[in-house]
């Protein structure tokens, strides 16, 4: 019999009932370090009071208008992103994935109203993610997230990560835009190189073509930047936002140039939902914590920290380990071991981590981790993989 919950998760058995900064309580009250951050999205952790503040205070005057009206609270963060952005404009969605959606028509209504309706070609990178919509599926590609989902949205075009003689010969004249993460997410905490960003930049100012970044789960200080694309010193046209955005509130949202907005006129988009009071209270106080200059040093240090004691475990257990890489507190721990069997001995060392492809389990922990945490995050980890030699 089919259970209640749709089964399309695999789920670890752990019930937990309240959240306390990095930590996780279970039911049974073994308290979890939380490295996962509900996959990158609790960026100040669990029951912050700013957040709390925020929601409950917000929960108490006005929940829902519908963008029939005009909403302060999202006019406050739409203002917000474009000051701290590239961005001249701002769309709010409740996910990624309805962010991924607006991207594509964004893109394809921008060729259209400039009197280039061929050009409705994506190119988008193997090992991407990108969302479970139509959309959003047909822009990872893999086999895995298509298969008998058909027919797929057509326009997209795939390309090594790194191959840059396969991304010049994909381009032709129904190409308008060029998708990529900045940093791989769920494809194993894959970062493109600052230089390679500079090159797709260049690539697409030369070809006339638009970029589009998603950084639904790099952005919002994950890096130690508000943005990711920020270490490289060049700009998007669009960038998809969500995850850590509504700090555990469902909240994304579409930052776009003026000139890449241009198609998107009054009746061509819309959510009932999307930039709610309450989600937009919530993404305010996000915005004023990690745009503060002093939270984001903070997390550079934390991440140097980090890095250096996970360096240290992965020479200490070079048979679970192959190496550490990523950005800031967005990192992935190759493993030799099968990721599930290393996260699931992090669950019996009470840490919490995410699996990723390519052998990697990432760590995402909140923005806010002290360095206490990092430490004793580290000594389960050490803990995990002992256990794991032991097995
Ligand atoms: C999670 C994720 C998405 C999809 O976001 P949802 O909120 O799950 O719809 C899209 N792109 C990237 C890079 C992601 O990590």
């Amino acid at each position: 019999m089919i259970p209640s919950v749709l089964p399309t998760y695999s789920r670890a058995p752990l019930h937990f009932v309240k959240g306390e900064g990095s930590w996780l309580i279970e039911e049974d009250g073994r308290r979890f370090l939380d490295l996962g951050s509900g996959i990158a999205v609790n960026v100040l952790g669990h029951a912050h009071p700013a957040l709390v503040a925020a929601l409950t205070g917000q929960a108490n005057a006005l929940w829902h208008v519908s963008n029939l009206y005009e909403i302060p609270q999202q006019q406050a963060l739409a203002d917000k992103l474009v000051a701290a952005s590239f961005a001249d404009t701002v769309f709010f969605t409740n996910s990624g994935t309805e962010a991924c959606e607006l991207a594509v028509k964004m893109a394809r209504k921008y060729w259209y109203e400039k009197g280039h309706p061929e050009k409705t070609g994506i190119i988008a990178f193997n090992g991407s993610f990108h969302g479970r919509s139509s959309a959003g599926i047909a822009a990872a590609g893999s086999e895995k997230m298509v298969k008998g989902f058909g027919p797929i949205l057509p326009g997209f075009k795939h390309v090594d990560w790194g191959d840059h003689d396969g991304l010049e010969a994909a381009i032709d004249d129904t190409t308008g835009a060029i998708l990529i993460e900045p940093i791989q997410g769920e494809g194993g905490i894959r970062p493109l190189p600052d230089q390679c960003l500079r090159g797709l930049r260049a690539l697409c100012d030369e070809r006339g073509l638009l970029l589009i970044l998603d950084e639904v789960q790099c952005g919002i200080g994950r890096t130690g930047k508000l943005f990711a694309h920020e270490w490289a010193g060049v700009t998007p046209d669009i960038m998809m936002v969500a995850k850590g955005i509504g700090g555990g509130f469902p909240l994304g949202a579409v930052l776009a140039t003026e000139e890449a907005a241009s198609g998107m006129t009054v009746g061509t988009h819309g959510s009932t939902y999307g930039g709610n009071p309450l989600a937009c209270a919530v993404g305010n106080a996000v915005m004023d914590h990690v745009t503060d200059p002093d939270f984001l040093e903070t997390v550079n240090r934390n991440a140097g920290l980090l890095r250096q004691k996970l360096e240290g475990l992965v020479a200490a257990h070079p048979e679970v380990f192959e190496g550490v890489r990523g950005t800031g507190l967005m990192i992935g721990l190759k493993v030799r071991v099968a990721p599930a069997d290393l996260v699931r001995a992090g669950y019996d060392a009470l840490v919490i981590t995410v699996p990723a492809a390519d052998n990697v389990v990432r760590l995402l922990p909140a923005l806010n981790i002290t360095g206490d945490e990092i430490a004793e995050a580290v000594n389960r980890l050490d803990a995990a993989a002992t256990a794991l030699k032991g097995a």
